[in-house]
């Protein structure tokens, strides 16, 4: 087994994503920097599914640097740039989970970028207006005063 250290707490740990950064276990680089790399994902959801992640172990948005969450900001436009020129992408989306609520399957921060395509499936879209309505503008000041706290 392959272990690796967590830059945020020290913490000894087994991680896919530090073993594939490590080169210990396969990976289909397309961008890599001191910094961060990007990957294509194992199970994409549409041709050209990249995750992006930084070189070192933190678990998710909650301990991740600063200057990381920049880095990879910066690579993600990168990313999408090769996606619409050489993939011939009509559209990204760019998707992050922390904690299992949110879906995290892997506790190595990563963002997905999804390269989108004109009628590519419109499954996305038809959940997101499922599940959103129009809140009341009482509804979101009085969160806002919430989050203020
Ligand atoms: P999440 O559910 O946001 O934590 O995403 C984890 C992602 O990692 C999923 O989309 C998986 O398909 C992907 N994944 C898991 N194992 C590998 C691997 N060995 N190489 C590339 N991607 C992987
Ligand atoms: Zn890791």
């Amino acid at each position: 087994m392959n272990i690796s250290l967590s830059a945020s707490t020290g913490e000894i740990h087994d991680c896919i994503f530090c073993r594939i950064v490590d080169g210990d276990e396969d990976g289909t680089f397309i961008y890599r920097n001191t910094k961060v790399s990007a990957f294509l994902d194992i199970h994409p959801l549409f041709e050209g599914h990249t995750l992006i992640v930084p070189n070192v172990h933190f678990a998710d948005i909650t301990d991740v640097p600063e200057e990381y969450i920049a880095e990879i900001a910066r690579v993600t436009k990168i990313v999408s740039n090769m996606m619409i020129k050489s993939l011939g992408a009509e559209g990204i989306n760019v998707m992050h989970s922390t904690g299992r609520p949110a879906g995290q399957t892997i506790f190595h921060f990563h963002v997905h970028v999804l390269p989108r395509r004109n009628g590519d499936d419109d499954g996305f879209q038809r959940w997101w207006f499922s599940r959103s309505h129009r809140a009341t503008r009482q509804e979101l000041d009085s969160l806002a005063e919430k989050m203020l706290r």
